[in-house]
């Protein structure tokens, strides 16, 4: 075969496949060092997924600096993450956007976000990042598998992908499509198939970081609702089996927000072996017999009003609705006829709100799934696969495990970064332009 004559134009030194996080990274980095390279992309833009993270605000990363404790958060996986870390963390992050233009203000539970509180800023700054540093996009092109060369007493080597429109020849490949959640943005497994097509080794992606269903219609009325701080205790045939505390979401399917997602995996795992309630404290710091005082202060106040419109001051509009309708009085009663015993009741569901999960929800609702390429299959040094030097995998595609707050941003930006870095040292006379 005469490569260089049938396709010339198609030569690359490197093809970035996905051009989420992980790819726009590695492919703005590798091309800093001069070397010419392409992001072949399935959907018509880039970046569709990063552009929705964070609830349109993006929490890019998570301002924990002690890399002991930042890894602790990716379980077993950590002990594969020192290196790639210890060339690109945290403070490179800050460092990295601040340059881009795009500072970083840091938020409760150490989570960062663009100071613009804009995802799409951060979509559009990793764009500029790789125009900059001269890398060409080819939109709407799907990779459908590996082309390979055999090699004498070596490791097959890829020499080009083939996609929809034709194949395109590099030297060097980045795999970067993504996982599994979210498959709408583009990231829909069709990565982990080709992959699996060409010898590796891909555990079965789960929704992870995922919403919880109820079938309670009394619980999508609240859909909106989110109160702050409250504990969740996630209980199974009467016994709790663990508590959470923290901001939980009601939805018009069930229940989210991060105390409710981060909870989700162990849920699915109470869920095998039956139903699972989650009994709600909207007061956690108060106990019963205060928050019978304060409400008894609130009726006092309040003799001859509706309870329905004074209620509202202790827990908003749509969850006083909801709780006067679970004790069982009528929404029209006045504060003064409310017996002792009801407005016992009414603090015993303020303390104990039983709400009943039938469920997680699916891919299309998790920010995360696990799964992925095993770990063992790739050099965590570089980022290089083990089974095709010529190839590096990052982001979402790793098997690896972690909670909400900005940890799987900061894997995609990590792990890109060390497999741009490692194409980008052989070669030389470009010049990494990040402001
Ligand atoms: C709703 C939601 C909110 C989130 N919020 C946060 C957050 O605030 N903080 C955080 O840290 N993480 C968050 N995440 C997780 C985060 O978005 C992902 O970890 C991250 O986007 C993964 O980046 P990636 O580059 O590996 O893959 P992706 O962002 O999934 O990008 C992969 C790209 O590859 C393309 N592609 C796929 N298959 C092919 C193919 N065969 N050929 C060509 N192209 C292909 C896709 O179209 C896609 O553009 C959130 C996720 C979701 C769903």
């Amino acid at each position: 075969m005469n490569k260089s004559k049938t396709y010339l134009n198609e030569d690359y030194d490197v093809v970035v496949v996905g051009g989420g996080p992980a790819g726009l990274m590695a492919a703005g980095i590798a091309a800093g060092s001069g070397a010419r390279v392409l992001i072949v992309e399935k959907n018509g833009e880039l970046g569709k997924k990063l552009s929705i993270t964070g609830g349109g605000r993006c929490n890019i990363t998570n301002a924990e600096t002690d890399i002991h404790k930042f890894l602790q958060n990716y379980g077993d996986a950590k002990k594969f993450l020192y290196s790639p870390f210890s060339k690109f963390g945290v403070t490179d992050t800050f460092i990295f956007f601040d340059k881009l233009g795009l500072p970083l203000v840091v938020e409760a539970r150490k989570r960062a976000f663009p100071k613009t509180q804009n995802a799409k800023d951060v979509t559009r700054a990793m764009i500029n990042f790789a125009k900059k540093n001269n890398v060409e996009f080819r939109l709407n092109t799907v990779l459908k598998r590996f082309l390979m060369e055999s090699q004498a007493d070596a490791q097959d080597k890829i020499i080009a992908i083939e996609t929809n429109s034709g194949k395109i020849y590099a030297k060097h490949f980045v795999m970067a499509t993504g996982g599994v959640s979210a498959p709408e943005t583009g990231s829909d497994g069709s990565g982990f198939q080709v992959l699996k097509n060409a010898g590796y080794t891909i555990h079965k992606p789960t929704p992870n970081l995922v919403p919880l269903s109820s079938n309670a219609k009394w619980v999508r009325r609240l859909a909106g609702v989110s109160p702050s701080f409250m504990t969740a205790r996630f209980k199974q045939y009467g016994r709790t089996h663990f508590k959470k505390t923290g901001k939980i979401l009601f939805t018009h399917f069930g229940l989210s927000g991060p105390l409710i997602i981060n909870s989700s995996s162990h849920v699915a795992d109470m869920l095998k072996n039956g139903p699972v309630t989650v009994s709600i404290d909207l007061f956690p710091d108060t106990d019963h017999a205060m928050l019978d005082k304060r409400l008894v202060k609130l009726l006092d106040k309040h003799k001859n009003k509706l309870l329905k419109n004074i209620l509202p001051e202790l827990v908003g509009k749509k969850l006083s609705d909801e709780l006067i309708f679970l004790s069982g009085l009528q929404q029209e009663i006045f504060a003064h006829s409310l017996t002792k015993e009801a407005r016992k009741k009414l603090i015993h569901i303020m303390k104990d709100l039983q709400v009943p999960i039938s469920g997680t929800m699916g891919m299309d609702r998790a920010i995360i799934a696990d799964g992925g390429v095993d770990l063992s299959e790739i050099d965590f040094k570089t980022m290089q696969s083990k089974l095709h030097p010529n190839m590096h995998i990052v982001g979402d595609m790793l098997h690896i495990n972690r909670p909400s707050g900005g940890y799987s941003l900061q894997l995609c930006w990590t792990t890109g970064f060390v497999a741009g870095k490692h194409i980008a040292d052989k070669y030389e006379g470009g010049w990494l332009s990040i402001s």
